[in-house]
């Protein structure tokens, strides 16, 4: 386990760096971009653009109500603690053995919801049947044999998640991809993975519109996955 001063000997540079420019290492759009704690990023469309496969009233909800409240209850958890609150919370959770006891539970449950769902949001967009191109499809033909092979299996993490989870499409330290389903609000990034674009299979992401059919959901969550940013955030996460 890291001790709380290698974890700030560590990310101290950073957390001064932070301190000016709060969260953000990247610019706001970039496919890369890390979160500071206590800023809901804006939802990057207009609610109602994921119609019909995501409904406004869902899109809403999710992201001004209970994105907000991991948000907000992250904060709290750990708003008195000056150099943790300097840092992005994609840092923290990353880190989870070194945040302080008391403190890791809330940061990896509401710390991992922060950072999921900031990058939930600008993962979707219509994409009207589009597929991955490019270096990105190579990749998924290598690990998947092809996009086909990549829906079945995500399609089956997401679908058995049992209760409140996500499944992640991630790009492993090997450089290879993955598919994974994880609990909760648990981040890919706490086990070294970096997640290229999840699916949320909480209820509250799909039941107003699809109530018990999470099978519906995630069948239609293939027309609103942003290829061209998972494409962009595929690439420079590569070179990172
Ligand atoms: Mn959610």
């Amino acid at each position: 386990m890291t001790t709380r001063r290698e974890f700030l000997a560590k990310f101290g540079t950073a957390a001064a760096a932070l301190t000016v420019l709060p969260g953000f290492a990247f610019a706001a759009d970039s496919p890369v971009a890390t979160h500071a704690i206590s800023v809901l990023p804006p939802l990057p469309y207009a609610p109602d653009a994921l119609e019909p496969f995501i409904d406004a009233q869902t899109m809403s909800l999710h992201h001004d109500k209970h994105h907000q409240a991991y948000v907000t209850n992250l904060v709290k958890a750990v708003g008195s603690d000056p150099k943790l609150s300097a840092m992005s919370v994609e840092e923290l959770v990353s880190n989870l053995d070194a945040v302080p006891a008391d403190m890791r539970t809330a940061v990896r449950n509401q710390g991992g919801g922060h950072a999921n769902h900031s990058l939930f949001w600008p993962s979707l967009k219509k994409n009207n049947g589009a597929v991955p191109k490019a270096e990105l499809a190579a990749a998924m033909d290598k690990a998947f044999s092809n996009y086909a092979g990549f829906q079945a299996q995500f399609t089956k993490a997401a679908t058995g998640v049992f209760g409140s989870g996500w499944a992640w499409l991630v790009l492993e330290p090997a450089g290879t991809l993955k598919v994974m389903a994880l609990a909760n609000q648990d981040s890919p990034l706490s086990q070294g993975l970096k997640p290229l674009f999840g699916i949320d299979v909480w209820e509250h992401a799909y039941y107003l519109k699809y109530q018990n059919r999470r099978p519906e959901y995630i069948q239609a969550f293939y027309n609103v996955i942003n290829w061209d940013f998972v494409t962009e955030r595929y690439l420079d996460l590569r070179k990172a």
